[in-house]
């Protein structure tokens, strides 16, 4: 039984991780998904809640037909102590999958293997430019699952963002 780890916070999860996804899932058994920074919701960074990304996730990923856990991880205030966290949050793992510099740096000085996934269309397949392109009322539903979009349609995702990014100052 090998088991996967992947991070990432999914603001909202796209194509882009959907892919790496479906590469990790014929290297291990089972895929732990852990969504970061799960208390941020409502903010225009991170306008979806931990439980709205679970669905995100879950929902896509059962398209895969792999075995896979999705958890939420709160954040830290101390680095050096987040890997021990994330670890008494999760099953146990072998392997972990990131790209992201700060998290492949704290895995690895806790001596878990880490393996970096190519990117897949990173102009397009991005949460930054998903969330752009929303506020801008531009086309994004091409760069998410469908699934996700019809979850980001259920929460009215496009109007939060909207209103979370509206200012008091006239
Ligand atoms: P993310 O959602 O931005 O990215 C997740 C992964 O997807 C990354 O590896 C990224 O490279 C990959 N990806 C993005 N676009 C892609 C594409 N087009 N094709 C292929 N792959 C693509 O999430 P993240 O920023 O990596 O998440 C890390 C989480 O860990 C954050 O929530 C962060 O707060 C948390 N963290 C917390 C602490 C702490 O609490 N002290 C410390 C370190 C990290």
């Amino acid at each position: 039984m090998r088991r996967g780890l992947y991070l990432g916070r999914f603001q909202p999860y796209h194509l882009g991780h959907h892919q790496v996804l479906i590469e990790i899932a014929k290297e291990v058994d089972e895929i732990i998904i852990g969504i970061g920074s799960a208390q941020k919701s409502h903010e225009i960074e991170n306008p979806f809640t931990a439980g709205e990304r679970v669905l995100m996730v879950s929902s896509a990923l059962e398209e895969i037909g792999i075995k896979h856990y999705v958890i939420p991880i709160e954040d830290i205030k101390r680095n050096s102590l987040w890997v021990a966290h994330v670890k008494s949050m999760v099953p146990p793992f072998e392997i972990a999958y990131t790209n992201n510099p700060l998290v492949i740096e704290l895995l690895s000085e806790a001596g878990i293997e880490v393996k970096q996934s190519p990117l897949f269309q990173r102009n397009n397949y991005s949460g930054t430019e998903i969330r752009r392109r929303m506020l801008a009322g531009e086309r994004w539903e091409y760069f998410v699952p469908e699934k996700v979009v019809d979850i980001i349609r259920a929460v009215d995702g496009e109007k939060r963002l909207a209103k979370i990014s509206q200012s008091d100052q006239v």
